[in-house]
């Protein structure tokens, strides 16, 4: 059995061409599974002569259609025809371009230049399409650059993708993320005043490549909220950024933040983090801890005192374990003193069990001491940064970055986390950051991206 694939084109002018695109045999007699449909290698041998009869007829209309002067209707001249090559996904395809010679009706008595362009040079300025540019940057952010290059290549008859070609390109997405034009300002901006804007930030560790001198370095990850906005999620780090204050305030200005726009950041104890959005902002911050940092520390309280509370026959025990069950209320509810004290009398009281008890039991008073300890110097340390969370919930506000949690996962772990056993520079890493946080939010396929 024998199929042919063709390809008709009706130019606007009414002309129609045929291409015929390839031929497939199959058998029937004896048929194995193979035979059955389209296979990958012929699907992607297929969308490849596809692309290359669709864009040579359609640059051959573009053409002839630039020829007409679209002020005087004067037939132009071709100058030359040139070779241009143009990389998609569906293949890399080399179509032949004519320059026209420009028209000169809008300069009479000039003498005839012989200025000529490319009807191609505004469409398409890059030698790629967006499309394929859009998901070697976004392959190259979810997965090893390696890893990308194979999927393209396995998946598509693009031309010949490699780590290099990957990373190249998500190099330059990552500066047209940076440089790219803010959104337009709305109606909506300019009427109402601004009510402020909540940035949660968290932070990762990713590992260093060894010339950088470090083990180590942050990427700091971050949610920009307001009401009027999409939420705008950015990946960061400080020592890779070009300028990392510019970078965070381009982020702000895009999530609706302005000169006098009030700012709350939401983050762990780390005063880097709201440092860093003051310096962005030239302007004073409101910085709030993070209920969800704050909570994962009182869990680690109150599991420890329930291990040592099941291996303990103190009659005190019942006195302490109702201030353990009342810690998490005093602290949501800000009632920073009082919780103080308590952790003070389960600090004594894991003591005391420490020094009169051997074996498991000791243990897990050790373990409640410590986890005591912990919860007090970090509620100490931040103290200013701690609020009647319950009020704040209650109309309406943010608490948490639970969803920083998520976000350092997404941004930074899941490509740069230390498991992945890969090395960075802090430029590459905060590239990889910049795009993954674009991705996430739906921007690298909204036309938000300038072709470099
Ligand atoms: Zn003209």
């Amino acid at each position: 059995m024998k199929f042919t694939i063709k390809l008709e084109t009706e130019f606007s002018w009414g002309e129609t061409r045929s291409h015929e695109i390839c031929t497939l045999e199959r058998r029937t007699l004896d048929a194995s599974s193979e035979d059955l449909g389209l296979c990958l290698a012929d699907a992607k041998s297929l969308l490849k002569e596809i692309q290359r009869a669709l864009l040579q007829d359609q640059v051959e209309e573009i053409g002839e259609i630039a020829r007409v002067c679209r002020f005087c209707g004067t037939y132009l001249a071709v100058h030359d025809r040139r070779q241009r090559r143009i990389d998609t996904l569906f293949g890399r395809v080399t179509v032949e371009v004519p320059r026209v010679r420009m028209c000169m009706c809008g300069l009479p008595g000039f003498p005839t230049l012989k200025v000529a362009r490319s009807p191609l040079t505004r469409l398409l300025p890059d030698h790629a399409t967006p499309e394929l540019r859009r998901l070697q940057a976004e392959l190259g952010a979810r997965h090893s650059f390696r890893e990308a290059a194979w999927l393209l290549n396995e998946l598509t008859p693009c031309a010949r993708q490699n780590h290099v070609t990957i990373r190249n390109r998500l190099a330059t997405i990552a500066e047209d993320i940076a440089d790219s034009e803010l959104p337009a300002t709305t109606e909506a901006d300019q009427h109402s005043n601004p009510s402020g804007v909540t940035v949660f930030l968290d932070s990762a560790y990713v590992r260093s490549r060894p010339e950088y001198q470090r083990r180590n370095f942050e990427i700091i990850v971050g949610s920009i909220e307001s009401e009027r906005r999409e939420k705008r999620r950015f990946g960061l780090s400080v020592i890779g950024a070009n300028n990392p204050r510019a970078y965070l305030r381009r982020n702000l200005e895009s999530a609706g933040w302005r000169d006098g726009t009030a700012v709350t950041v939401l983050s762990d104890g780390d005063p880097a983090l709201p440092r860093l959005v003051r310096d962005a902002t030239g302007a004073d911050v409101r910085h709030i801890l993070d209920w969800w940092h704050i909570s994962i520390r009182i869990r680690h309280v109150e599991t420890t005192f329930q291990t040592l509370f099941s291996l303990l026959d103190d009659p005190v025990r019942l006195e302490v374990e109702k201030l353990v069950q009342n810690l998490r209320w005093r602290i949501w509810h800000g009632q920073t003193a009082r919780a103080l004290d308590a952790i003070e009398v389960l600090f004594r009281f894991g003591m005391r069990v420490r020094r009169q008890t051997v074996g498991r039991t000791n243990d897990a008073a050790f373990s409640a001491v410590a986890r005591t300890m912990e919860l007090q110097t970090y509620l100490e340390y931040n103290r200013a940064a701690l609020v009647d969370y319950d009020l704040r919930r209650r109309s309406g506000k943010a608490v948490s970055t639970s969803r920083a949690e998520g976000l350092v996962n997404d941004i930074a772990n899941a490509r740069m986390g230390k498991k992945r056993r890969m090395r960075w520079s802090p430029k590459g890493a905060h590239r990889v950051a910049t795009v993954r946080a674009a991705a996430l939010d739906g921007r690298l396929g909204k036309g938000q991206l300038r072709a470099a």
